[in-house]
């Protein structure tokens, strides 16, 4: 997606060789009409797939996942990441390891907001190892769902996320893919 690619060239910022920081339009402030026609392109691709819920993880999968939700027309649902948890009958609960925080976390989703037979379509702003879209596509079968596929907004290409995924049969659709990142600048996938 070109208006993306040219935000990330314009306004990410390189941290190391394996993060990029796009805090001016994704992970703190927002763009809204990027976020847009994120949605649009995303519901574009999967307009055919019967896709009943869009689900994410909180907090930076929910604008990109709430303008796609929109163009669908079906509910989002976030994955919340919680602590300790006291409730926990109501839950379904996944163990997710966070790349940038380099922790583990459990992510839970509430029973009442996940049906058997609904085709799930996860939303995620980054794709690094494919932890977070393991457990929330965990989610969705402990649920007796299905993932209809993963829209990643940028997918970093060089990490084994989007083999992973693929290998184990899901699909997965990236808009900006990043083959390598560098004080010289980010490389981008044709
Ligand atoms: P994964 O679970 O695929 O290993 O990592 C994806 C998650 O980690 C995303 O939900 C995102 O929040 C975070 N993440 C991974 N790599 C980056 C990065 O380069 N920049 C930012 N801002 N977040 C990242």
């Amino acid at each position: 997606m070109k208006a993306l690619q040219d935000k990330i060239r314009q306004e990410g910022i390189v941290l190391s060789d394996t993060v990029l920081k796009v805090d001016s339009f994704l992970n703190h402030q927002v763009d809204p009409q990027l976020m847009y026609e994120i949605g649009l392109t995303f519901a574009a691709a999967y307009a055919d797939a019967g896709v009943t819920k869009v689900l994410t993880l909180e907090s930076s999968g929910i604008a990109p996942a709430v303008m796609t939700a929109l163009a669908l027309k079906v509910p989002l649902v976030f994955a919340r990441k919680q602590k300790s948890l006291t409730l926990r009958d109501d839950l379904y609960i996944e163990q997710v390891y966070s790349f940038t925080k380099q922790v583990a976390s459990e992510v839970a989703i509430s029973r009442k907001f996940l049906s058997p037979g609904e085709k799930v379509l996860i939303i995620d702003d980054f794709l690094a190892y494919g932890e977070a879209a393991f457990g929330m596509a965990r989610i969705v079968e402990a649920a007796g769902a299905s993932v209809a596929g993963i829209g990643i907004v940028i997918e970093k290409s060089f990490q084994e996320g989007a083999s992973k995924l693929r290998e184990a049969g899901y699909r997965v659709d990236s808009l900006a893919r990043i083959t390598a990142l560098s004080p010289e600048g980010i490389a981008f996938a044709e």
